[in-house]
């Protein structure tokens, strides 16, 4: 058997979270794997390492002092090495990052060097194998990611080591220079390794105790999902659930591995299975609800415009010659409504409304902003009629103002619209309608 594992800031945030994650992978011979991210905040008040690199590279990078910064990084890293008692001097490793620094050699490489550092004292904690993923993860001149190439290499690669530590959230570009993925990316290196290794499972250790039902930063004490599908999780962690990445879930989904999500400071607690597909019953009516905030959304109106053929890619056709990508379109008889990201429409807005004029004719165009959109998932929900009169009762009852609601074509997904004022509110009245009213 074979087990990647990969671990989170906060699970490697200092010595003490060093040694629970060694106990963890001690006590299983199959996680042979592991993918460490950058140490992560040790509390509330905290900074991630990743933070002050970016912050650390800015100011080396135009000229200002940046050297007490750097001191409380290596001090970041030189806590764990003394806490775990390890024969490891990175000293060189350090001046070398403070002339790449001056030498600008990018905000990537800065970000990935939290990773990069933590890696090795991982892999020296451990007496695993130090693979740098700079050999091993691909992206083209572009920074996006290669897939192929990646996987082709990384399988040559790991079929000769054993036991081997790869660092997260980075990887190289054609001319040598460092990459990295988006923020959380880690999660996406842990899915890449799987895949390449053929694993039987990716566990992804973090420090709550599996996918929740909702944000716990909104609703206090959610309940933990036990089975959700790549499906699901994908449309939740869209949507702002930040547990994983969403693009972790595409590696594993070619050959179908499950990603078993855990907590590093109760390994003795379940957790929450991510798998393409179950015949396991959800045990609620929803599976999950997410939410994010900071949308408008552009309102057209035009008698008969059902029967006026292109009138939609018309319409869309003006966003997107502005770079403006949209979120959602629901449209009515003589209506449609797109929903756009506040800060992408905002520099564009008084172009896109002289487009749309050109473009169709409306009679009315209105705007609105300051809008949340709350994505309601669940496999359960094509089989349960009335979920979304049961998302209405609650939100009326609540005394919410629902701006738009969204049948997502894959009938696992309901979308809707409220006030960011209301968000929070609105995200609680759903949770207590389908999970509380159903314990
Ligand atoms: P890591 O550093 O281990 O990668 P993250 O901070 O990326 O961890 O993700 C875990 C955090 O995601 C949790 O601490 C929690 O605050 C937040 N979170 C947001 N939505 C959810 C959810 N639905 N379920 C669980 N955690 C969530
Ligand atoms: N350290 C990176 C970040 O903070 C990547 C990760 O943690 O997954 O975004
Ligand atoms: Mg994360």
């Amino acid at each position: 058997m074979k087990t990647v594992v990969k671990f989170g800031g906060s699970s490697l945030a200092s010595a003490r979270q060093f040694k629970k994650v060694g106990d963890i992978i001690r006590s299983d011979k199959s996680r042979r794997y592991v993918i460490p991210s950058a140490p992560g905040k040790r509390n509330d008040k905290d900074e991630k390492v990743t933070d002050m690199l970016y912050q650390c590279y800015d100011a080396a990078s135009q000229g200002r002092s940046y050297k007490k910064i750097l001191e409380k990084i290596i001090a970041r890293y030189q806590e764990i090495i003394d806490g775990l008692d390890l024969n490891l001097n990175m000293d060189h490793e350090f001046q070398r990052i403070e002339e790449d620094f001056l030498a600008k050699k990018g905000r990537d490489y800065a970000a990935s060097r939290g990773e990069y550092l933590n890696g090795m004292v991982m892999a020296n904690y451990l007496g695993y194998e130090f693979i740098d993923a700079a050999e091993v993860i691909f992206f083209d001149e572009n920074g996006s990611f290669l897939a192929e190439a990646t996987n082709t290499e990384l399988a040559e690669r790991l079929a000769t080591a054993d036991k081997a530590v790869i660092p997260g959230f980075y990887g190289s570009a054609p001319d040598g220079s460092i990459r990295t993925f988006s923020r959380g990316g880690s999660d996406v290196t842990g899915s890449i390794v799987a895949r390449a290794i053929h694993a039987d499972l990716y566990e992804n250790w973090t420090d709550v105790s599996g996918f929740l039902v909702a944000d716990p930063r909104i609703v206090p004490d959610p309940q933990v999902i036990e089975t959700i599908t790549y499906k699901e999780l994908r449309e939740l962690s869209y949507m702002g659930a930040s547990v994983l990445h969403e693009d972790a879930i595409f590696p594993v989904r070619e050959e179908g591995i499950p990603i078993h999500i855990r907590n590093t400071n109760k390994p003795e607690d379940k957790g929450t299975l991510i798998v393409e597909n179950t015949c396991r019953k959800p045990r609620y009516t929803v599976t999950g609800i997410a939410g994010k905030k900071g949308f408008c959304s552009v309102f057209i109106e035009k008698a008969m415009m059902n029967g006026e053929v292109g009138f939609g890619r018309k319409v869309l056709e003006v966003f997107e010659k502005q770079g403006i990508s949209f979120e959602h379109m629901p449209s009515g008889i003589d209506t449609m409504t797109v929903f756009v990201h506040q800060t992408e429409f905002i520099q564009h807005e008084q172009s896109v409304i002289s487009g749309i004029h050109r473009a169709v004719q409306p009679d009315l165009i209105d705007l609105e902003s300051d809008m949340a959109l709350i994505a309601v998932v669940g496999r359960g929900m094509k089989g349960n009629r009335g979920t979304a009169a049961r998302i209405f009762a609650a939100l009326s009852h609540a005394r919410i103002n629902i701006k738009m609601i969204d049948q997502g074509s894959s009938e696992t997904n309901i979308i809707v619209g409220v006030k960011n004022d209301d968000f929070e509110r609105a995200i609680k009245a759903v949770y207590d309608i389908f999970i509380t009213a159903e314990l």
